[in-house]
């Protein structure tokens, strides 16, 4: 069988216009746009593109962006009071702290910083603790994102993409569904097996010290893979029909982009998938521009 392409792209144009639509309504009530406050430490090139597509997205959905940007030296009390400006800008919906931060500062540390009611990437540990609890508006952008593709394989509004309401696209309970989760990080393995366990799915976690991982990945209903190797999942762990998600982004030595699944294997035998790039990746801008303007309505009662 060929797999249905999971189009992240195509998906997050759809909430472009959605939000843009929105926000053209609220922000006549609340009388400003909702704000993005953008820090951006250094210069690492990736980071800068990040950025650039975070705060275009923004733009797009008629959002104010604000910039703070620090120089490679800058050190933690010039981040922490960066931060500290925009907790108290009224302006500011969510903040946005890019990452990886140079070496020589402690992201945890000033991750804690932010307000958590305006912790747009969801990695305060306020928030990922109410994400325990089953509590909370702001989860983390990846696995958030990824959970949202698995909702448009599995709630029937894959063939109305191209004029999809976003907000219509419905949270779909995966009772009976068998979920595995390959990788364990904060940032994506750990917090998306909690959201597929929110949702009622049996999940399994998988890592590095997984012995016969193939067993394992080929009974799953949903395949996420967020390992960071070049295509090392293939057909053999792969479940006829099954939804993969395909997080990791990997760059080969001849400038590729590459996910952690072999596509063209998968495609033959899964019934939904993402591609790499196109997939993930512009979902998780996506939800860094919902989850600011969840704050925004959160903070005006709207
Ligand atoms: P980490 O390196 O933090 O975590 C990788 C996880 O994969 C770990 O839990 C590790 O296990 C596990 N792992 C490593 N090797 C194997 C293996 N051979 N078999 C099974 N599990 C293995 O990475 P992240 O979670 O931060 O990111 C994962 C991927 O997702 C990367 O490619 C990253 O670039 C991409 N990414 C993409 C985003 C997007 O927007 N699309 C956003 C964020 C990340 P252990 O814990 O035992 O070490």
């Amino acid at each position: 069988m060929a797999a249905i392409i999971l189009d992240g792209k195509k998906l997050a144009a759809r909430i472009e216009s959605s939000i843009q639509e929105k926000v053209s309504k609220l922000q006549t009530i609340v009388g400003r746009a909702p704000g993005l406050g953008v820090i951006l430490v250094g210069d690492n090139p990736a980071s800068h593109v990040y950025v650039a597509n975070k705060e275009k997205f923004a733009a797009r959905c008629g959002f104010k962006t604000f910039d703070a940007r620090l120089s490679k030296d800058a050190s933690q009390s010039e981040v922490a009071a960066a931060i500290q400006s925009f907790n108290v800008n009224k302006n500011v919906d969510g903040i946005l702290l890019q990452l990886p931060l140079p070496a020589h500062l402690n992201s945890n540390a000033l991750l804690d910083l932010i307000d958590p009611k305006k912790d747009a990437d969801g990695l305060h540990p306020v928030n990922q603790g109410l994400l325990m609890r089953g509590e909370g508006v702001l989860r983390s952008c990846t696995p958030l994102g990824s959970m949202r593709l698995i909702d448009l394989a599995l709630s029937g509004k894959y063939s109305g993409l191209d004029n999809l309401n976003y907000f219509d696209l419905p949270y779909v309970d995966l009772s009976g569904k068998n979920a595995v989760v390959v990788g364990r990080s904060i940032l994506v393995g750990k917090p998306l097996s909690l959201m597929l366990l929110e949702r009622n799915a049996t999940v399994t976690i998988a890592h590095s010290k997984t012995p016969n991982l193939e067993a394992i990945a080929s009974k799953a209903d949903i395949l996420v893979a967020a390992i960071g190797k070049v295509e090392i999942l293939n057909s053999s762990h792969i479940k006829t029909g099954a939804i993969v998600v395909d997080v990791g982004i990997n760059r080969t030595a001849d400038g590729k982009l590459k996910g952690d699944v072999n596509f063209a294997e998968a495609a033959g035998k899964a019934g939904y998938i993402t591609p790499v790039p196109g997939g993930v990746g512009p979902m998780t801008i996506a939800m860094l521009i919902e989850n600011t303007l969840r704050s925004y309505q959160s903070t005006n009662n709207i």
